[in-house]
């Protein structure tokens, strides 16, 4: 029988509650059960003024700003039209069906304000790691660590060349508030200190983003998000942006894992990362400062490509300062006498070995040894003890479990630009790439608890 047809009435009176209308499996719901922003008001009380109009909840702000990330939703005028008309979204916002959605406005505010100077969304990441914790998904064993790139809000057409930028031309009391970020970073470890290598271009709207080819293609100005994870279940320990160059994301690391010692009391035992993390001196810092094993392929520029015998093939010894080469010859750093000490470094902190050249020319084995060159060199780094030790441990069963446990971060970082689309950021300056990058590896943890922790029946 054919029903009647669908009128509009609106009722005098509703019941309505929105708890009936979330269903019990939705995402939000399974993940509402681990937020707890109980501490976030006293945390933010200081920052706000006793007199005045009185402000939108920040409660309200941060639930908002959390289903956006964990939602895939970017944009902020489009998270406001989505939670005015989704149930669930209103519901873990604790919003009521006639409660109104605070204006897209008011986020930018309270982004470059408030939030930025209690530094809110750091204590928001680690009030998340620490239920993580507490939950036991942290081993805290076997950390792994990599970096990716992630587009600036930039353009090569608003940028200048390296030739032309003068940084200390800039006034910090009268640029944007992203080139006063840029000067404020110029010293920092992740940023302005970490090379001295200037950028081929520097953007005038976001000078602290790097302009970089790395990703094969045309070059763009990016940020890049280091992640620290425990490899367990793959919980993002801490989080970290920095320019898009291998020595500010080699420092991040550096800065996560003294920062998650000094939080949370975790020590890694091993570090599993990719061949970037493998120069000499990152190696020697974990190994002999830090005393974490480097599950890491050790970055060997000296690798010979032309089947020659490798440096592994010749014997150093220790006492005597030299090498042995596979016929029984020696390599030393200097065959004549030397009338002052030398220690022999060059500046790239590697120490040259040399073979005699009537040695070389009278072998057999030159072929094999040494086919275009007069006389067989190697080169040494003062840091080799390190880089032996990263060698031995890439012989062993638990490197390969490493290795393939490693692959858990980029997997996290496909998760952030596929299904959470931060592909490209919408904010700003070295703090707008900081906030985005720590509410979406909050929002990451929290799917990771809710998928991890079934809901009680
Ligand atoms: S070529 Fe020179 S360094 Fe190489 S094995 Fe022969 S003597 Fe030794």
């Amino acid at each position: 029988m054919l029903g009647p047809r669908q009128e509009f009435q609106s009722a005098l009176f509703y019941e309505f509650s929105l708890e009936d209308h979330v269903p019990s499996n939705h995402l939000l719901r399974s993940i509402d059960r681990f937020v707890d922003l109980d501490d976030m008001r006293s945390h933010l009380r200081p920052f706000y003024s006793d007199i005045g109009r009185p402000s939108v909840d920040p409660e309200l702000m941060i639930r908002m700003l959390l289903v956006g990330y964990i939602m895939g939703i970017r944009s902020e005028r489009r998270l406001c039209e989505e939670v005015h008309v989704n149930l669930a979204y209103r519901w873990f916002c604790r919003l009521d069906l006639g409660d109104p959605v605070p204006d897209q406005s008011t986020f930018s505010k309270n982004r470059h304000g408030r939030f930025r100077e209690s530094n809110l969304f750091r204590q928001l990441f680690e009030s998340v790691v620490a239920r993580c914790i507490k939950e036991g998904l942290v081993g805290g064993e076997v950390f792994a660590t990599d970096a990716s790139i992630i587009r600036a809000d930039a353009n090569k057409q608003n940028s200048t060349q390296k030739e032309d930028w003068d940084a200390s031309s800039l006034d910090p009391d009268a640029v944007p508030r992203a080139v006063k970020e840029y000067l404020d970073v110029l010293d920092d470890a992740a940023f302005g200190a970490a090379s001295e290598v200037k950028p081929k271009f520097t953007s005038h709207s976001d000078p602290a983003s790097q302009w970089t080819g790395a990703l094969k293609g045309p070059a763009f100005f990016a940020y890049s998000d280091n992640y620290l994870i425990d490899t367990d279940h793959a919980i993002i320990v801490d989080v970290e942006a920095s320019r898009s160059i291998r020595q500010a994301e080699v420092g991040a690391t550096r800065t996560m894992i003294a920062r998650t010692r000094d939080t949370f009391g975790l020590y890694p035992q091993i570090l599993a990362a990719d061949t970037a993390y493998g120069a000499a001196e990152n190696l020697n810092w974990l190994v002999n400062e830090e005393g974490i094993l480097p599950h890491i392929p050790v970055f060997d520029r000296s690798r010979r490509s032309d089947g020659a015998f490798p440096a592994t093939a010749f014997t150093f010894n220790h006492r005597a300062n030299e090498y042995t080469c596979p016929a029984g010859n020696k390599l030393k750093k200097y065959w004549r006498k030397m009338s002052k000490l030398r220690t022999g470094v060059s500046k790239d902190g590697f120490i040259r070995y040399f073979a005699r050249k009537s040695d070389c020319s009278a072998c057999e084995l030159k072929k094999q040894c040494t086919p275009n060159q007069p006389a067989r060199k190697i080169a040494r780094h003062i840091y080799e003890g390190a880089r032996d030790r990263a060698r031995e441990l890439s012989l062993t069963d638990a490197y390969v479990d490493s290795q393939r446990r490693r692959k858990k971060v980029e997997m996290l970082f496909a998760h952030l630009k596929r299904i959470m689309k931060l592909d490209r950021l919408r904010l700003r300056g070295p703090n707008g790439a900081k906030d985005e990058f720590h509410l979406a590896a909050t929002a990451q943890n929290l799917r990771k608890l809710a998928k991890l922790i079934p809901q009680p029946a």
